[in-house]
């Protein structure tokens, strides 16, 4: 039915190589390593063999350069995501506290990223997707959230499908009518990828089995659940179920361990996988995540996945 599309942010990612706190003297960064949670999300899915394109925009700068250039490496068509002449890629740096948290400088609300438009290219591209991908970063962006709402419809109208990650971090709620148009997503959503409380968010009530029940009433046909460390569930309302324990990894950098673990999900299951295999492969993709700097570093080919989880014990 044609390749799975996100829509959304790209940027670059520099991180400081020691923890601590914030950026008030000079410290060790490195980087520019790929980022934006929707890039992450569509190189994996590519990485692990599905049809995949991106809409999004860059500058005409070597941040741009490099996301682009990994994206065409690892086979995304990147037809749609256009080079922005007077604005630049958006940056993000990023330190690790001690305690895990991180703190933020964002070049990202003036970046190009926030001139995503529906071009022509966004018109031949999404006439041909089957499957789009809606993450909560959405809610930040006016101008993604405008194309998305466009292209569901459409990609719905020719039989296709819609998953939803709501990556619903504070910083998003704070974001106007965000609980409004969250609702309205989850009403259109075919596959749900929830982790922590955005289960219960999103169904409005907590406990997973209730949640879970109330969320298949209205019409979500799956539902995988992220539990970090722990691994993953997935659900289908026909009452079929995968689980899956977490691989016991070294955690280096935790950013982008939910979007690789998307992207391998949904992948996987396009590709007609059954749901233990994919919810296997979108847990080894989170989990080798997470042991690399960078967002995207540890996102894997399908061989790569079945190496690490060759030899990465689980959690009993
Ligand atoms: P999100 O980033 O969306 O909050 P999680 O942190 O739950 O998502 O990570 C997504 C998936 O990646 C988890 O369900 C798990 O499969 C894997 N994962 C994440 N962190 C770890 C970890 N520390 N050890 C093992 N697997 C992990």
């Amino acid at each position: 039915l044609g390749p799975t599309v996100t829509i959304g942010e790209i940027l670059v990612e520099i991180v400081a190589r020691e923890t601590g706190t914030g950026f008030r003297e000079p410290i060790d960064l490195i980087g520019p390593f790929p980022s934006g949670a929707p890039a992450i999300f569509i190189d994996q899915c590519a990485r692990m063999g599905g049809a995949a394109a991106m809409v999004g925009v860059v500058g005409d700068d070597d941040f741009g350069f490099v996301n682009i250039e990994r994206l065409k490496r690892d086979g995304v068509d990147i037809s749609a995501i256009a080079v922005s002449p007077d604005h630049p890629t958006g940056s993000a740096f990023v330190r690790y506290r001690e305690d895990g948290s991180r703190d933020f400088v964002y070049n990202i609300a003036k970046s190009a990223a926030a001139r995503l438009e529906w071009t022509p290219q966004v018109e031949a591209l999404i006439a041909h997707c089957g499957h789009i991908h809606v993450m909560g970063t959405v809610f930040a962006s006016p101008a993604a959230w405008a194309i998305t709402e466009r292209a569901i419809p459409l990609i719905k109208a020719r039989g296709g499908t819609m998953s939803l990650d709501p990556n619903l971090r504070k910083e998003l709620l704070a974001h106007g009518q965000t609980e409004e148009k969250f609702a309205s997503l989850v009403d259109k959503a075919d596959l749900l990828l929830p982790s922590g409380n955005e289960l219960f968010l999103a169904a409005g009530m907590d406990g997973e089995e209730r949640a879970i029940e109330a969320l298949f009433r209205r019409g979500v046909q799956e539902i995988a659940v992220k539990r970090g460390e722990h691994g993953a569930s997935a659900r289908q309302r026909t009452g079929a179920r995968a689980d899956c324990p977490g691989l016991i990894v070294e955690e280096t950098d935790p950013t982008g361990a939910g979007d690789c673990f998307g992207g391998a999900y949904v992948a996987c299951r396009r590709l007609g996988m059954p749901l233990q295999t994919a919810l296997e492969f979108a847990n080894a993709a989170g989990a080798r995540n997470v042991t690399r700097l960078g967002p995207m570093e540890g996102a894997g080919t399908r061989a790569e996945l079945e190496d690490f989880m060759a030899r990465t014990a689980r959690r009993s």
